[in-house]
């Protein structure tokens, strides 16, 4: 699934390529699209920015329309020069957006709709989010505070709950907590300020150091690779994440992975670097700690 930060990236790169620019082609597969579109036309609007909220991406035209993307696992963004060949068949075609220079088309987007500030103000299928990792406004107080309001809830589950903190998904996810030494199933309650403070930083630091690239109108996907070392080659770029039975960058355990939360989301964390702690339920395979 896209992380916060691919979506903010897209945002931007689209907000790049179309905000500002008035709309000369709209065309969507999407019925419930199509027919907002067919009462009030999207032709002729001006695209007056793409933003993203955690996951959601946002498309706001003038006269009070908002497209609402959600890319769940599969969909995408892409952005062509006009008359530029698509590099995804037209079959997965969901929506184009078209200004006079640029296309941007919507790829096996699932989840999309037009509001208006007020409907989406309103509309509880639009999670309100929590403060979003990338924003200029982001407070830790805040941040904080709603963590603390879970404090039965494990804190991995947690850093991937939208209405918490939007942006964080699955991979920085295990990254954040093996960055700050936290064992990613212990519950937040058990969690010193430090700890936490640890984390929202770091939250912040890897999502702003992904959407640094300078990604420039032109194909944007969501495959880009996501890092949180410093390191050139791609098999380096990351903690934990996929590294089950590697050993550890920094001691040399071995990496576990288990599965965690409602969703069994893949969690992985260093034995040594991110120790057990009281209230963390008990973990069953213990025994397939491994060693250098
Ligand atoms: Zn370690």
């Amino acid at each position: 699934m896209p992380e916060g930060d691919t979506i903010f990236r897209s945002a931007r790169a689209l907000d790049r390529a179309i905000g500002g620019k008035v709309v000369t082609q709209f065309d969507t597969a999407l019925a419930s699209l199509a027919s907002v579109d067919d009462n009030a036309p999207v032709i002729g609007r001006t695209v007056e920015r793409v933003e993203s909220r955690g996951k959601w991406l946002l498309v706001h035209l003038s006269g009070d329309l908002i497209l609402v993307t959600h890319m769940l696992m599969n969909g995408s963004w892409h952005i062509y020069r006009a008359g530029e060949r698509w590099h995804r068949p037209r079959r997965d075609m969901r929506i184009v957006i078209g200004t006079p220079d640029f296309e941007a088309v919507a790829f096996n987007v699932p989840v999309a709709r037009f509001y208006t500030a007020r409907t989406l103000e309103r509309n509880t299928s639009v999670p309100k989010l929590g403060p979003d990792l990338l924003g200029e406004d982001f407070a830790v107080d805040e941040a904080e505070a709603r963590l603390r309001a879970r404090p039965d809830e494990q804190i991995a589950e947690v850093l991937l709950n939208q209405r918490v903190m939007a942006g964080i998904g699955n991979v920085f996810k295990s990254e954040i907590c093996f960055a700050c030494g936290v064992h990613p199933f212990r519950l937040v309650s058990t969690l010193t300020r430090a700890e936490i403070e640890c984390i929202l930083h770091t939250s912040r630091r890897f999502l702003q150091a992904n959407v640094e690239d300078g990604a420039e109108a032109g194909i944007v996907t969501y495959t880009g690779a996501r890092r949180t070392r410093r390191a050139a080659y791609p098999g380096a770029r990351l903690w934990v994440y996929r590294r089950r039975g590697k050993p550890c960058r920094r001691c040399g355990a071995g990496i576990l992975m288990r599965r965690q939360g409602v969703g069994a989301r893949s969690t992985y964390w260093c034995p040594e670097c991110q120790p057990e702690s009281v209230g963390m339920p008990p973990v069953e395979g213990w025994s397939t700690r491994l060693r250098k």
